[in-house]
């Protein structure tokens, strides 16, 4: 791969472990504060490539645009509904929930994801 490829790659990904849980336009915000030559094409772009290899994954919520997590395993949720924060459950997976994906009356599953929604300590003190 470009060296440049590399390092912009890299870039993205760190701010996916800084950010915690965001959305793409904030990668994009967050890269473009230090490096602003980087367009929101690339940024977007590296994002994807990251999540296909696995290195970060994406999540579909309810609610609001897909966000990248630092974290790729396979992993719970919990997201604030007032300030819209994604924290990391720590859970551990559910045996139950891992057997659907392999037998599902020939439902092929590719993906799932769970989401406790509710109001973070954060909000909660502020109420
Ligand atoms: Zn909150
Ligand atoms: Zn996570």
């Amino acid at each position: 791969m470009e060296r440049r490829n590399t390092i912009q790659r890299q870039l993205v990904a760190e701010a996916v472990c800084r950010l915690d849980h965001p959305q793409a336009e904030e990668v994009y915000e967050e890269v473009s504060r230090e490096h602003p030559h980087i367009s929101k094409a690339t940024v977007y772009r590296n994002l994807n490539l990251l999540a296909e290899d696995g290195t970060i994954g994406k999540l579909h919520l309810c609610e609001g645009a897909d966000r990248f997590d630092f974290r790729p395993e396979k992993h719970y949720h919990l997201r604030c509904k007032k300030c819209g924060k994604v924290f990391d459950a720590h859970i551990p997976l559910l045996p139950e929930l891992e057997q659907v994906t392999d037998e599902a009356d020939g439902f092929c599953i590719e993906s799932y994801q769970l989401e406790f929604i509710g109001i973070c300590a954060a909000c909660n003190k502020q109420a």
